[in-house]
């Protein structure tokens, strides 16, 4: 049986319907039937490596896609579309297959083929008694779609899941299939590369540009993330003080304030969110502060609720009123901040896996994520609100998330701290004109900034420039290494030549 499929000319959507576009050719991808997990990965690799040869061939695009979660076009291309969901198999390597320098515990490795589901992930290491590091707030993301665009939590300390990753293996073509990882810190030995059949590459800038990398390096085929042993977080979802939140968004001094978390408060939790309603904005906020905690003997699933992000019938109810009554949006978040907001919990305990779980949020929302450092939340802030005091209001409402500085070059992550500063909402005009608007705000008062590469933004070439520098530079250049100028164009599609990313310069010898 063919695991690739063409299925040719197809309508192709991604799960929030921003995207609705013809593509010319929907691929779909499976592993074989039988064998071994090495042989099924092994065949699937030259299935993929063939298909990008012969596309590189006629002088195609083709786009790898994973859970479609990005609201941005970055997965769609209207030529070739290659779906990665049923490429799931994931084991844990053996301790023969690390590097001598590599003193840590084997089991807490995972190699995971590029379309498994975190959710699936997750599953997996629970049964392990092991955890991922982090994830974002709901798990429906391939690992390969996750990194790729930098999907964030709120691990203060941590960092992204991109940050978990140790190690890629990457198919270009049907001879240039490798695996990189860091030559500062090498995980696996040869003998690993050599059972995936690819070449390893110990090179730390390309790493760090290929691990969140817009489907822009090439087929990320597997994936290594270092995991650890699972561990519980205990939540506290409350209102927190008005001044509280203002000094915990621009320092995260958790020692400086009295939290209503109990014993825990003056500690400094694992993740940390505050949601803002910008029509009501000097009322106390409602926090999500959740505090680390080792992993039980035994876990006891608790009662979920599905809703992890904002309930979708309130937000569904609230694009319904602002659409048939312009201008109502300030009226209608008033009325329904207590059903948007998450509801108190006091002390409850659950695994990462069940904290951050599935979400039935679907339709037409709107999601733009701005990074800023940590001590311009509070400006930034009060600019945004200024604005739409300027502009008018808008459907939506404000969460600022909290993240460690990542080492990938293009993660949007690249402050000391960033805070991701999240506008949520109802997709329409009125939002996409907002969010236009705010570049030249930030500009203005002096605060440098990044987008999410998953979410609505108004960016183009130059401000990807503003936001990187030097940065995307070195990003470009890496591409040369492991590819040349048109396998460089096969993997770009108009949203990434848009923003620049495009870009090729024969800048070194390739790993070839
Ligand atoms: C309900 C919902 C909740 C979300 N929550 C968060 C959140 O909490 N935090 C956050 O940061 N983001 C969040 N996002 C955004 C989302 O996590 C990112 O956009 C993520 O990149 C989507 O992953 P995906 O598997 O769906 O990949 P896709 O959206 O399908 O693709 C993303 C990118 O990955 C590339 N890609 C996919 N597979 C491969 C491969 N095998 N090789 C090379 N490139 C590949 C694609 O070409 C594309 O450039 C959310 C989105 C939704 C819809």
């Amino acid at each position: 049986m063919d695991r690739i499929k063409h299925t040719g000319p197809k309508l192709w959507t991604n799960l929030h319907e921003s995207v609705i576009s013809m593509t010319s050719d929907l691929i779909t991808s499976g592993n074989a039937r039988v064998g071994t997990i090495l042989e099924k990965y092994n065949e699937t690799a030259e299935d993929i490596a063939l298909l990008l040869s012969e596309t590189l061939h006629s002088q195609k695009k083709i786009r790898p896609c994973g859970g479609k979660w990005s609201i941005t076009p970055v997965a769609f291309e209207k030529t070739a579309i290659i779906e990665t969901d049923h490429l799931n198999l994931r084991w844990t390597p053996a301790s023969s297959e690390t590097n001598p320098t590599f003193i840590q515990d084997p089991k807490n490795l995972l190699f995971a083929q590029c379309g498994a589901k975190i959710k699936s992930l997750s599953i997996y290491l629970r049964d392990r008694k092991k955890s991922l590091k982090a994830s974002g707030a709901s798990n429906g993301q391939t690992i390969a779609g996750a990194i790729s665009c930098g999907t964030h939590g709120s691990a203060i300390d941590f960092g992204s899941i991109h940050d978990s990753v140790v190690g890629l293996n990457i198919i270009v073509n049907k001879n240039k299939n490798y695996y990189i990882q860091r030559a500062s810190r090498p995980i696996m030995n040869e003998t690993f590369a050599a059972s995936i059949q690819a070449k390893l590459i110990n090179d730390d800038d390309l790493f760090n540009a290929a691990v969140v990398s817009m489907g822009c390096f090439g087929f990320i085929h597997g994936v290594m993330l270092e995991t650890e042993d699972w561990f519980m977080l205990k939540n506290y979802t409350k209102n927190i003080t008005l001044q509280d939140a203002e000094l915990l968004m621009n320092t995260l001094q958790f020692d400086a304030v009295n939290l209503p978390t109990g014993a825990e408060s003056g500690q400094r939790p694992y993740h940390f969110k505050l949601l803002i309603n910008p029509f009501n904005p000097t009322k106390n906020p409602k926090a999500e502060i959740l505090y680390k905690k080792p992993g039980p003997d035994k876990y006891i699933r608790p009662a979920l609720n599905d809703e992890s992000t904002y309930p979708k019938d309130a937000l569904g109810f609230i694009a319904k009123i602002t659409q048939n009554i312009p201008g109502s949006d300030r009226l209608t978040i008033n009325l329904l901040e207590s059903s948007i907001f998450p509801k108190d919990i006091d002390g409850a305990e659950a695994l990462l896996y069940d904290t951050f779980s599935d979400t039935s949020l679907h339709g037409k929302t709107f999601a733009c994520a701005i990074g800023i450092p940590l001590d311009k939340t509070h400006q930034t802030l009060t600019s945004l609100l200024k604005l739409i005091d300027n502009h008018g209001s808008i459907p939506a409402i404000f969460a600022l998330r909290f993240i460690k500085k990542s080492n990938a070059l293009m993660a949007f992550s690249r402050f000391e701290h960033t805070c991701v500063f999240e506008i949520d909402g109802v997709r329409n005009q009125n939002m996409s004109d907002y969010i236009k608007k705010i570049p030249a705000i930030l500009r203005q008062n002096n605060i440098p900034f990044t987008f999410h590469w998953g979410k609505d933004n108004p960016a183009d070439q130059a401000m990807i420039a503003e936001m990187y520098g030097a940065s995307l530079t070195l990003w470009i250049n890496q591409k040369s290494k492991i590819m040349n100028s048109p396998e460089a164009a096969m993997f770009s599609n108009d949203y990434t030549d848009h923003l620049g990313l495009d870009d090729w310069t024969p800048e070194y010898e390739e790993y070839v």
